[in-house]
């Protein structure tokens, strides 16, 4: 069995707290992995370790250097994808094709966009008049912003967290990543891979550990940490702001979202339903982008369900080494009773279960794990904690409108805004409609499909900033605007 141990100054250690906790595979329900877990001394000791680092040579290395090391980085990554996909598709049972052909490259390309960035950056210069007819001239600059706390989640462990540690360190920032207490191990194989290609130490940090009362909680509360970066649910979010308070730490969240798809009766149905399979159905419907209310023209509603219906019952759960596998399991035995919880909720509500609403029977190992089936309902109010609250499972609502209006009207009710998707071949509708959906991304005829340069982000409870290409800059750095007479 595995042992993560914590990796703090360019070296793994046990954790001084001496607790571990254990990691449970969601395929079978095996242990997997034993975890140390950081307490008040190893996070003390990693915010340390990150100040020196920044006070030591990454602080003083040359932009070309440190983007060149960033680069050596995401190729060293490719080269031990395979050590990576085993890795992410233990803890996560995620299928091997999501990780072999999304995370992983992911995560090795977070690294290279953003060297290749800030290799190629210009600053903003302004030249201005003074009194005295000589003038002045006007630099931005940019300085690192310090020591960033990481906190990721476990829905896409490596491409998640590498979105975050890839621009900190291009902008010249040190790191201390609190993975998932769900997903250590990738967090935990980079810290190799850092030492690999010459990081120095104290740069990349990570603690493992769980939020309240635990690593998590007390990064984000330690006097020493500047930023603290956090994708995650959104209550997570508010308390992780309340700790961020003391000493005025800025923040960047990614949150929850509860994200609509609109389907036009004008839409190429093949699409659409090609689209809605991924947007609800990937990842065991753990993606914060997923769509899990769907509003459908009326006079294609009919055709719309039956077949969303059919490609569910099409999906064949598994665990990551069976190569039919489509639909892998969900994280945890403690999410899936979340998930079932809805299941049930929606029933009692008197909800049509179109498809789904309970737990596959394997005959083997897999019955221990956390499987669970794909989920379609239709006939629910609009106020129904089903269709208000972010579920994260494989399962979505379907409601007929009449009018874009009332489409648009629907889409927008939520205390989400994260992502839309806009499913319609009419161009002229697409821009008016998009223009008008309160979420920070917005699919037309597509999902999930993103230049890593373009902002990402949620709006309303969704979160807080962007990330994404010079967006990224915006809380990674620090500005300072140099002023200098002539
Ligand atoms: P979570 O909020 O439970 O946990 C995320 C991380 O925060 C974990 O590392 C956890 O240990 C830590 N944490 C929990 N409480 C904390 C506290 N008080 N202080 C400090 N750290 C704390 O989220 P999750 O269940 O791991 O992930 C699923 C959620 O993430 C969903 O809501 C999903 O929508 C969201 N998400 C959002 C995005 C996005 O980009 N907007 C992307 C992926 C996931």
């Amino acid at each position: 069995m595995k042992t993560h141990e914590l990796f703090i100054d360019g070296a793994y250690a046990p954790a001084a707290s001496g607790k571990t906790f254990a990691k449970i595979s969601p395929v079978d329900g095996r242990q997997i992995s034993v975890v140390h877990e950081a307490l008040a001394e190893d996070v003390d000791r990693a915010v340390r370790a990150a100040r020196a680092a920044l006070e030591g040579p990454w602080g003083r290395m040359p932009l070309r250097q440190r983007t060149n090391l960033l680069l050596d980085l995401a190729r060293a990554i490719e080269r031990r994808a395979p050590e990576f996909v085993e890795a992410e598709i233990q803890d996560t049972g995620h299928t091997r094709h999501f990780s072999e052909t999304i995370e992983i490259p992911r995560g090795a390309a977070n690294f290279e966009i953003f060297a290749n960035l800030l290799k190629n950056l210009g600053g903003e210069f302004f030249s201005m008049d003074t009194p005295d007819g000589k003038g002045a001239v006007n630099m931005e600059l940019h300085r690192p912003k310090g020591v960033i706390a990481v906190i990721s989640p476990w829905n896409a462990p490596f491409l998640l967290m590498t979105w975050k540690v890839g621009p900190a360190l291009a902008c010249g920032n040190a790191v201390i990543v609190k993975p998932s207490e769900e997903s250590p191990a990738t967090a935990a194989l980079l810290g190799e891979v850092m030492n690999e290609v010459g990081i120095p130490k104290g740069v990349y940090n990570v603690i493992h550990g769980f939020g309240p009362g635990s690593a998590g909680e007390l990064l984000t509360q330690h006097p020493g940490v500047d930023g603290i970066t956090f994708t995650g649910e959104t209550r997570t979010g508010e308390a992780i702001m309340k700790q961020a308070a003391v000493g005025l730490r800025d923040v960047s969240f990614e949150l929850g979202g509860k994200n609509p798809g609109l389907i036009f009766a004008d839409c190429d149905m093949d699409k659409a339903i090609e689209v809605t399979m991924r947007s609800a159905f990937a990842n065991c419907g753990q993606v914060c982008l997923g769509t899990e209310r769907l509003y459908v023209e009326r006079p294609i509603f009919a055709e719309f369900v039956a077949r969303l219906k059919a490609g569910a019952e099409a999906l064949k759960p598994g665990g990551p080494d069976d190569p039919g596998t489509t639909l892998g399991p969900l994280i945890s035995a403690e999410h899936r009773r979340k998930v079932l919880s809805y299941y049930d909720k929606a029933r009692e509500l008197g909800a049509q279960v179109v498809t789904g609403g309970g737990v596959p029977h394997f005959g083997d190992s897999r019955d221990q794990g956390f499987f669970i089936q794909p989920t379609i309902w239709t006939g629910l109010e609009e106020d129904s904690a089903v269709i208000r609250e972010e579920i994260f499972g494989p399962c979505c609502h379907i409601r007929p409108f009449d009018t874009e209006e009332e489409a648009i009207r629907l889409a927008n009710d939520t205390r989400y805004g994260l992502a839309a998707t806009v499913l319609t071949e009419n161009l002229s509708r697409a821009h008016r409609v998009g223009r008008r959906l309160e979420a920070g991304l917005i699919w037309v005829n597509s999902w999930f499909l993103r230049d890593l340069r373009t902002s990402f982000g949620g709006s309303k409870s969704s979160g807080i900033g962007r990330e994404g290409g010079a967006h990224s800059l915006e809380f990674y750095t620090e500005r300072s605007n140099l002023c200098v007479k002539l």
